[in-house]
């Protein structure tokens, strides 16, 4: 934490100093992370890239492990790979995950299946741990996929799904507390929301489960490889999270599940596989789990996927929580202040916390024609953000592929595409 307070102050001092186009450049000439910049892959000169909180951009090294693992492991040592390798792959890649970006100690972490299917697996392992308990509880603004994969679980077992309105704020447990009672078997929430980026109190949200005797599962998806999140710290009792946003895993990157040590052999995920199975090759009769974080897995693990999204972990552990988290919030600062000078007079709204302690690594800005002037920025001001319905322009600012002119440049076009005169 001092690291980061001291990462944070060095990096705050430019913040509020900056005035024009050249000021962003001296920020980025003090950036202590600008050199992973030159280790992605940059489709085309000018291109502003905001969007690598949806998909993160190439590694350079991800091209040269994605050759390595198809032509010479896959095209050389044919099924030999297994056992040279690939079938330790998921918790390897987990541990590294874990410990670097998720405040896990080894042995909790491993990297399989989709964030949908990993949350299916954890919120049906919790229903079962709980099996007396009736409510889940979550967010009416949480990510689609998790309400429905809850719907769908709630509505097979016969439970009451519990939705708290969701809003920009940030979710305390004061705010939850009288939803969460005796009767909720788990707490299931994003750890950063992903419209408005506000950050959860994961350790206080938590804490209130347990109170309650009620099991916590926290989507990441959106902080993981942005900011601190602190599994164990925490008590967190499971976790998803996908790995194609600020991981740079790539599109249909296998994402990640954590399963805190005290709960292993005791939980039991619902897909019966045989990569969960106990020795599995002597291909035995009964299905006999893994005692410990294997057990969830369920078929073979996507081999080239798992390699790239190894690639994408090492590059976030490199430059190390406490600078992304640093550079995030000043990256975010310098948006907002922009915002505060340009935007404002044009009928932008901020639809994200003020306070940048209170935010992940993305800002929504509102604006009634907000989905004509994201096909606008992209279309004629190569600058690529994302939209969420109904008018919300949402600006990923991935530390390690972010620079302070690509936020210069992007509020700039954005203002005089927003004015009258268009
Ligand atoms: C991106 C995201 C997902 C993605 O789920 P997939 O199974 O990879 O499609 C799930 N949950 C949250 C909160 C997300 O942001």
């Amino acid at each position: 934490m001092l690291a980061l307070k001291l990462a944070v102050r060095n990096v705050w001092r430019w913040v509020g100093m900056v005035h024009s186009r050249a000021d962003a450049s001296e920020m980025d000439a003090a950036d202590e992370l600008a050199r992973f910049r030159d280790q992605f892959h940059r489709p085309e000169p000018g291109l502003v890239y905001l969007d690598g909180n949806s998909l993160g951009m190439l590694p350079a090294a991800a091209v040269a492990r994605a050759h390595e693992v198809i032509v010479a492991q896959w095209g050389q040592r044919l099924i030999r790979s297994w056992d040279e390798g690939w079938l330790d792959l998921p918790g390897q890649v987990g541990d590294r995950l874990g410990t670097a970006l998720l405040g896990a100690a080894p042995g909790q972490v491993l990297v399989s299946d989709s964030t949908t299917v990993n949350l299916y697996k954890l919120a049906a392992a919790a229903l079962d741990a709980r099996a007396d308990r009736s409510v889940i509880v979550t967010s009416a603004g949480e990510f689609p996929t998790d309400r429905y994969v809850l719907a769908g679980l709630a509505a097979a077992r016969g439970l009451e799904l519990r939705q708290v309105a969701g809003g920009p704020e940030p979710l305390t447990a004061a705010a939850l507390e009288s939803h969460v009672d005796d009767d909720t078997a788990v707490v299931v929430l994003s750890h950063v929301d992903y419209r408005s980026a506000a950050i959860a109190d994961l350790a206080g949200i938590t804490a209130l489960a347990h109170r309650h005797g009620a099991l916590m599962l926290w989507d990441l998806s959106h902080s993981a490889g942005a900011l601190p999140v602190g599994l164990d710290a925490a008590g967190v009792d499971l976790a998803v999270g996908c790995s194609y946003k600020y991981l740079n895993g790539g599109p249909g990157a296998p994402a990640y599940l954590y399963v805190r040590r005290a709960h292993q052999g005791l939980l039991r995920q619902p897909i019966w596989g045989w990569f969960g199975q106990r020795e599995q090759f002597t291909m035995g009769p009964v299905y006999d789990p893994e005692p410990d974080v294997g057990q969830f897995q369920a078929g073979t693990p996507p081999i080239v996927g798992l390699s790239i999204v190894d690639v994408g972990v090492a590059l976030l552990a490199e430059a190390g929580v406490p600078r992304l988290r640093a550079k995030a919030l000043a990256l975010g600062s310098l948006l907002v202040d922009l915002y505060e000078e340009w935007l404002v007079p044009l009928g932008f709204r901020l639809a994200s916390p003020r306070d940048a302690a209170a935010r992940g690594s993305h800002v929504a800005l509102a604006h009634p024609d907000g989905r004509l002037l994201r096909d606008r920025l992209v279309a004629r001001a190569q600058v690529v953000p994302d939209f969420r319905m109904p008018d919300q322009l949402r600006f990923g600012l991935a530390p390690l592929t972010t620079s302070f002119t690509d936020v210069w440049d992007a509020m700039d076009r954005l203002r005089r595409l927003a004015e009258p005169a268009h």
